[in-house]
């Protein structure tokens, strides 16, 4: 069958699946007309009626068990039109019929259409209500005026609600996405006033460029600021009432130092204007003058308090400078009514709770690097085990991209391994935009980033400045996407870089401070997984080949050709084994020496590589004599085999000292399940057969035969 039909006829189908259980409403609204305009025995009208229930039932069921958005339209489509036919089946049963008084229930099924459908099932919806209202109306003989006003009604509503619905939903989402940006904007601020966000020695533009903190670290940031509020709020509360002031005000400078604002507080106030305000007037300008509480009382003080939006009556104030390190953060600011001085021993108060407050903002950081540092190492933990239990490269590989998702979000990752032998890179697995054309590039070792990494072992760029124009990450014509941040990870084994692992990002300054160290250690636990990985290759290569041939050695030979027997016996498949024995091998390693009798051994097992087939095994054995096991191999092709294997060891020429040596084979094979059905049997038939052909004279092969077998034994 021709492409086009297929797809036609697909096309068709796939129709009639997307119009089907709307169709069956537009059906029960036929119905609905030929009940209206004919007498119609009621045993057929109560079928209809439960048919409807039923369908409207499923199409219910459909709707709220269905969340995919893609299907969403027809599933509303599929609902509202069962609804609409199930509300015109309601107004013509109710006493006065189409136009009677329960007409208007048709409008509220079009109104919640208009809705909560998706536009385009609104838009038909209303057209087959519209359509059924009509058709009705038609039927039962209203005149066109009464029609054309139902009609119109139908549209007005759906139109109305569609309008007025939907933007008040828009209105409420966007409000409420608006609130809880701001709420985070705010506990962002806070986090970074107190510092919460950033190791202290990086506060500041590193801190700024910091990528926005992924959800568990919002949550801590949340947590941490509002503890610090919590404590800010009891401290001044309880000096508020035991000073007897009117408010107690933390006020906070801002990063340049000018100016403050009202970071906490507690008053008895309404008028209280938040700031900022500069940091160079009154009190606050006195208390960071002086570095230790001052107070003011008596008349004209009230120019000394900031914080008030109307003028307030202030008998004293006094003001506190919050100094951490010998640094200044803000000033506790208190005022009162009363024209009391404050005494020494309120001063020292108001110390004491600056110096609180300090410690409580102290704590929370200690905590939240406490938590930050506790949930990094269990991330590195699982990551750790994710790649213990990778045991070949391509899975490290997979696994620790995987794992590098965990500690920073990344756009793009590539990882390279470095072949020391060819000096040259390659690109093994990379994951976002471009990965079809890098994977499996290779690359001479350069001065790329790649190449640096490997070759100083470093992460580059080094301070995670990248400038995708002036900079090569691989060579000048492989090259990542371009993106502001990059980072070069050097996978580092015992002072060796095996490779790397790039990661690049759309966002700037995702690479910073905060986690290269923690990307260090994970790409040195890629690492280590991956040497880990190779061992095993390496092991698992020592443990079943031979050294001088590269092909199986005996034990593997004997775990495999069973297998393979076994398989053969389970499918009635046939399958062939053959020995080679190389003539007269003991003449020449006497007369070329032990190692042309290598070269010879190898040269066998060359040709056996080359002749092979992909489903065959070869195996070295032992000494010279090799063996081959044939997967869907008979007899005939058995021999075929073993004849082009002896003809080609015959014609390979060897290069010696004196001059060029060829030797020749004898190659016995044997056919399952004739020659034997379990791996000895079959295993001695073909040395039987291989005999006979050194006792033939050699240089030949021999197939098991029953009579064969009667004369060995013989
Ligand atoms: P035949 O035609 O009957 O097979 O005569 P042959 O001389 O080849 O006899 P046989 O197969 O018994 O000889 C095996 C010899 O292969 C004995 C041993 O010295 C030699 N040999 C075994 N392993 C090695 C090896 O790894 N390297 C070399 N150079 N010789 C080996
Ligand atoms: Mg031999
Ligand atoms: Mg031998």
């Amino acid at each position: 069958m021709s492409d086009p039909w297929v797809a036609v006829s697909l096309r068709i189908q796939r129709a009639l699946a997307a119009g089907g259980r709307p169709a069956v409403a537009a059906g029960f609204g036929g119905g609905l007309i030929h009940w209206a305009a004919a007498r119609t025995p009621d045993a057929v009208v109560w079928a209809g009626l439960t048919l409807l229930a039923a369908s409207t039932g499923v199409a219910v069921w459909r709707r709220l068990r269905r969340l995919d958005s893609q299907a969403t339209t027809r599933l509303d489509l599929d609902l509202f039109w069962h609804l609409v036919v199930a509300a015109y089946a309601g107004v013509l049963a109710a006493p006065g019929g189409w136009g009677g008084p329960l007409h208007p229930v048709t409008y509220g099924v079009v109104m919640l259409a208009a809705a909560f459908c998706r536009p385009q099932a609104a838009i038909a919806t209303v057209a087959f209500a519209v359509a059924l209202d009509s058709g009705l109306g038609h039927v039962l003989g209203r005149s066109g005026v009464e029609i054309a006003s139902h009609a119109g009604l139908l549209g007005l509503f759906a139109t109305l609600n569609l309008l007025v619905f939907r933007a008040e939903i828009t209105r409420i989402r966007k409000l409420s996405r608006a609130r809880v940006e701001a709420e985070l904007q705010r506990v962002k601020e806070a986090a970074r006033s107190y510092r919460l966000i950033g190791a202290p020695q990086s506060a500041g533009p590193e801190s700024l460029r910091a990528p926005p903190p992924r959800v568990d670290e919002e949550r801590l940031l949340q947590s941490g600021v509002e503890e610090i509020h919590q404590a800010a709020e009891l401290a001044l509360e309880l000096l508020r009432q035991a000073l007897r002031l009117r408010t107690a005000a933390l006020l906070w400078l801002d990063a340049g130092g000018r100016k403050v604002h009202v970071q906490e507080l507690s008053t008895t106030e309404d008028a209280i204007a938040p700031g900022p305000f500069s940091a160079r007037d009154g009190i606050v300008a006195a208390a960071l003058a002086r570095g230790e509480p001052v107070s003011v009382f008596g008349r004209g003080v009230a120019s000394h308090v900031p914080y008030y939006s109307e003028a307030r009556a202030v008998g004293a104030v006094c003001g506190a400078p919050l100094l951490e390190h010998g640094r200044a953060r803000g000033v506790l600011v208190v005022d009162r009514e009363a024209a009391d001085p404050f005494t020494a021993g309120e001063e020292a108060l108001l110390a004491a709770t600056a110096r609180f407050f300090l410690r409580a903002i102290e704590n929370e950081r200690v905590f939240v690097q406490l938590e930050r540092a506790k949930s990094e190492q269990g991330k590195l933990y699982r990551a750790t085990d994710a790649l213990a239990s990778a045991t070949s490269e391509a899975e490290v590989v997979k696994v620790g991209v995987g794992q590098a998702r965990e500690f920073a979000s990344f756009d793009f990752a590539a990882v390279t391994l470095f072949d020391r032998a060819s000096s040259e890179h390659e690109i093994v697995a990379v994951s976002g935009e471009g990965s079809g054309e890098l994977v499996g590039q290779r690359f001479r070792h350069n001065q790329g980033l790649v190449g640096m990494a490997v070759a100083n072992r470093h992460p580059l760029p080094y301070r995670g400045d990248y400038d995708p124009a002036r900079q090569m990450v691989f060579t000048r014509r492989l090259v990542p996407p371009a993106v502001p941040s990059l980072l070069v990870l050097p996978l580092v084994v015992r002072e060796r870089a095996l490779g790397t692992l790039v990661l690049g990002s759309e966002r700037k300054g995702t690479f910073g401070e905060a986690v290269r160290p923690i990307l260090e250690v994970l790409a040195s636990h890629v690492a280590v997984s991956l040497a880990n990985a190779r061992m095993m290759a390496r092991l698992e290569e020592l443990a079943t080949t031979d050294g001088l041939t590269g092909l199986y050695n005996k034990r593997t030979l004997l775990e495999l050709g069973d297998q393979k027997l076994k398989a053969a016996a389970r499918f009635s498949r046939p399958l062939s084994v053959l020995v080679c024995d190389i003539d007269h091998f003991k003449k020449v390693n006497d007369e070329h020496g032990h190692d042309v009798g290598d070269l010879v051994i190898k040269g066998l097992g060359q040709v056996l590589q080359r002749v092979k087939r992909d489903t065959d095994i070869v195996a070295r054995f032992g000494g010279e004599e090799f063996v081959v096991v044939c997967e869907q191999t008979d007899a005939r092709g058995a021999e075929l085999l073993a004849e082009r294997i002896r003809t080609e060891l015959e014609s390979t020429r060897f290069h010696t000292d004196q001059g060029t040596l060829s030797v020749t084979c004898s190659v016995g094979a044997a056919a399952f399940p004739a020659a034997g059905r379990d791996w000895e049997t079959l295993f001695k038939a073909t040395d039987t057969a291989l005999y006979a052909s050194k006792r033939g004279g050699r240089n030949r092969v021999t197939l098991w035969t029953p009579k064969l077998a009667s004369t060995a034994a013989a």
